[in-house]
């Protein structure tokens, strides 16, 4: 890059999220590192500080249209402008659909979806004032298309993800900002850890077509090409980037027209 650009990443205190913003400041790009937990974003600015990189440390919630408004204003007040959103930020809640609370759903869709929505309204008009050759990234997930029983508020959340990556990309395409989703397969992350136990690590190691789980640093490098020049062309897509899940529909241990 000739001068520093900025990015923003949200949930970024954490797995995918902290790999985009270390990543991303590797690129050169100055990150503003916005999640939840201000403990969380102050320990990955310090890694890009310490790798000698820049980054503003901001307490943001996703699902708060004021703290989000707040945290562009700071963003804006320290680097004037904002050339890159990675709307990372994402929470899981397991249950059955038809014992989920209104509370429950409410939280999932409020932070997985109407979350990238706030985000994405306020980036807007700064990525349109940059010109050109701004950049979204949305992270969906594999379960956006495939999903498992207990998974319906996520899924629904992620579906919508993708839906409104591509209604995002339409309206930004005159103004040459590209809006792309990319959707993780399964990767150890905090979020994942606690349910990956060795029987589910072993049956995911056999569904996947590429037979490993994955790590954070690979969804960031998709996210990296996502937002580089090489990917102006590419706008309104969802890359999967989960070992071939979504596409494994093979019948395991039975002979069938083989
Ligand atoms: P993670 O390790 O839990 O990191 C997510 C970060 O976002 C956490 O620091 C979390 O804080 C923060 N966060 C939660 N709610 C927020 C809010 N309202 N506003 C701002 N930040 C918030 O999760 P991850 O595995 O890296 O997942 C990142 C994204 O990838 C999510 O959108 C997830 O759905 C998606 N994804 C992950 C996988 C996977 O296998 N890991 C697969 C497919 C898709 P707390 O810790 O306090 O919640």
């Amino acid at each position: 890059m000739a001068s520093a650009q900025t990015a923003v990443v949200t949930g970024a205190g954490s797995g995918i999220g902290q790999a985009c913003a270390v990543g991303l400041a590797r690129q050169g790009y100055r990150v503003a590192v916005a999640d939840v937990r201000p403990d969380a974003s102050a320990t990955t600015a310090a890694m890009i500080h310490e790798q000698g990189g820049e980054a503003l440390s901001l307490a943001v919630d996703v699902s708060d249209s004021a703290s989000v408004q707040r945290g562009f204003d700071r963003i804006v007040g320290q680097w004037g402008g904002v050339k890159v959103l990675v709307n990372n930020a994402g929470i899981v809640h397991q249950s059955l659909l038809e014992h989920l609370s209104d509370e429950d759903w409410h939280r999932v869709l409020d932070v997985n979806l109407t979350g990238m929505f706030y985000m994405a309204r306020a980036a807007i008009p700064l990525l349109r004032a940059e010109g050109s050759g701004g950049r979204i990234v949305n992270i969906s997930s594999v379960l956006s298309t495939v999903t498992r029983p207990l998974n319906g508020p996520y899924s629904a959340s992620k579906g919508g993800v993708n839906a409104m990556t591509r209604a995002l990309a339409l309206e930004l395409a005159p103004s040459c900002i590209t809006v792309n989703a990319v959707a993780p397969g399964h990767i150890l992350t905090p979020l994942t850890v606690p349910m990956f136990t060795p029987a589910v690590t072993r049956a995911f190691e056999e569904r996947i077509p590429l037979g490993y789980l994955g790590q954070a640093e690979w969804i960031a490098d998709a996210v990296l090409f996502l937002v580089s020049p090489e990917a102006h062309y590419i706008t309104g897509q969802v890359l999967f980037v989960d070992g071939g899940y979504n596409i494994n529909g093979d019948l395991p241990n039975l002979e069938f027209g083989r």
